[in-house]
């Protein structure tokens, strides 16, 4: 008999909520474009905009400054263009955070000499005065170019939560554009495109319980887009060309609308996660928890105690039916030391031992109490062995 897992990588990917599942099988069962006049297409096209009322109330945005993607690494590349960074005549430039997810830190539509990296706090948290410096700096080098300032809501790996209200106060004064990828923030901490100050805001459908393959990048007015990353068809206002996924969007919006109602679940989620830490450091005194001084989404802990592999410690507690992330997750299927914990400063040998775990709103008590066990065991295994050799 196998025994249920215990899933604790909700920041790689949320499961897929009921609701979403329903409402993205219901439109897998329809007909029609969502760009036909007739009844087939105009019912594609209701499903359409009904997630898109869903998606924008979840950050207090326009339903029609949301653009659907497919996925928050497509919104993330929309953004990034230097025709979307304003100014005039000069090459535009990005300045986008050292922690920033890959499909940021890698410049989007700039040209890789265009992308300049904003140093973060050893709590991985971005340095306003240094960001300040470089803006400055920026600008007194090429005073009539585009900018563009990306810089995430919250961090995939820790957790911490970027001021970037007050990146984008410090950004505006000096004619920048913002972005802000808030991927992992959504369903996780409330969220008001207004307050953030963002030009332009990336979401993801398969990080709150929607379906993988959506997202949107929402506009805060109807010009912040200038430069469409898909050209050709008239879907999305010309904003994005391309059939729609119909289903997938259908099941992002049903997301939203849930992942709004759910703030309330939040500080049970923070509880147990502080519980899970507290059980660590008590098992572990030299454990150390990465970004624990700045503050952090309540479901995200990212932790190393110093000689525990995170490669051996995944693998353990995934054979042991337990799921959790090596620092960042691996799109390779191979663990590449983290970017996140590298900039922060931490030594190599000790993010070799970060581990991630996430959790969400279906994490019990019970799931905690699995991971611990395991891990406490597999902790053991490797003491012994290495004080055995
Ligand atoms: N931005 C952040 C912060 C993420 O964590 C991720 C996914 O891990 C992405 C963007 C990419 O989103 P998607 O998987 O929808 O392409």
């Amino acid at each position: 008999m196998s025994l249920a897992r215990t899933y604790l990588d909700w920041n790689a990917s949320a499961p897929l909520r009921e609701e979403a599942r329903v409402a993205a099988l219901a439109a897998l069962g329809l007909t029609g474009n969502a760009s036909s006049v007739h009844g087939e297409g105009r019912r594609a096209r209701a499903l359409i905009e009904d997630a898109r009322e869903s998606v924008a109330a979840l950050v207090g945005a326009d339903p029609a400054d949301v653009i659907f993607t497919s996925g928050g690494t497509e919104a993330n590349v929309t953004a990034l263009a230097p025709q979307n960074a304003g100014g005039a005549g000069e090459v535009a430039a990005a300045l986008v955070s050292a922690v920033e997810h890959p499909s940021v830190l890698a410049g989007g539509r700039f040209p890789v000499s265009a992308v300049r990296r904003v140093p973060v706090t050893a709590q991985g948290v971005v340095d306003l005065d240094r960001f300040a410096r470089l803006v400055a700096e920026q600008r007194a080098q090429a005073p009539q170019a585009g900018l563009l300032v990306s810089v995430m809501v919250a961090n995939n790996e820790t957790g911490a939560v970027q001021p970037v209200a007050q990146v984008a106060a410090i950004a505006r004064a000096h004619g920048a554009v913002v972005h802000a990828d808030a991927v992992q923030a959504a369903g996780k901490m409330p969220l008001d495109m207004a307050a953030l100050g963002a030009d332009m805001l990336s979401l993801s459908a398969h990080k709150i319980g929607g379906p993988q393959g959506a997202g949107a990048l929402v506009l805060a007015s109807p010009e912040a887009l200038k430069d469409p990353l898909l050209k050709g068809g008239g879907q999305e206002l010309r904003r994005r060309a391309g059939t729609e996924n119909v289903a997938a969007i259908a099941g992002f919006g049903a997301a939203a609308a849930c992942a709004k109602a759910e703030v309330d679940a939040l500080p049970r989620i923070r509880r147990l996660r502080d519980a899970l830490e507290a059980a660590i450091l008590a098992e572990a005194a030299d454990a150390v928890i990465f970004a624990r001084e700045a503050e952090r989404l309540p479901n995200t802990t990212c932790f190393a105690v110093p000689g525990m592999a995170a490669e051996t410690a995944v693998i353990g507690l995934d054979l042991a039916g337990v799921a959790v992330s090596a620092g960042a997750a691996c799109s390779s299927g191979r663990v590449q030391l983290s970017h996140v914990l590298a900039a922060m400063g931490v030594d190599p040998s000790l993010a070799a031992a970060a581990i991630r775990v996430s959790l969400g709103t279906t994490t019990q008590a019970d799931d905690i109490e699995r991971f611990l066990a395991v891990w406490s065991a597999l902790k053991r295994q490797i003491r012994e062995r290495r004080s055995a050799a």
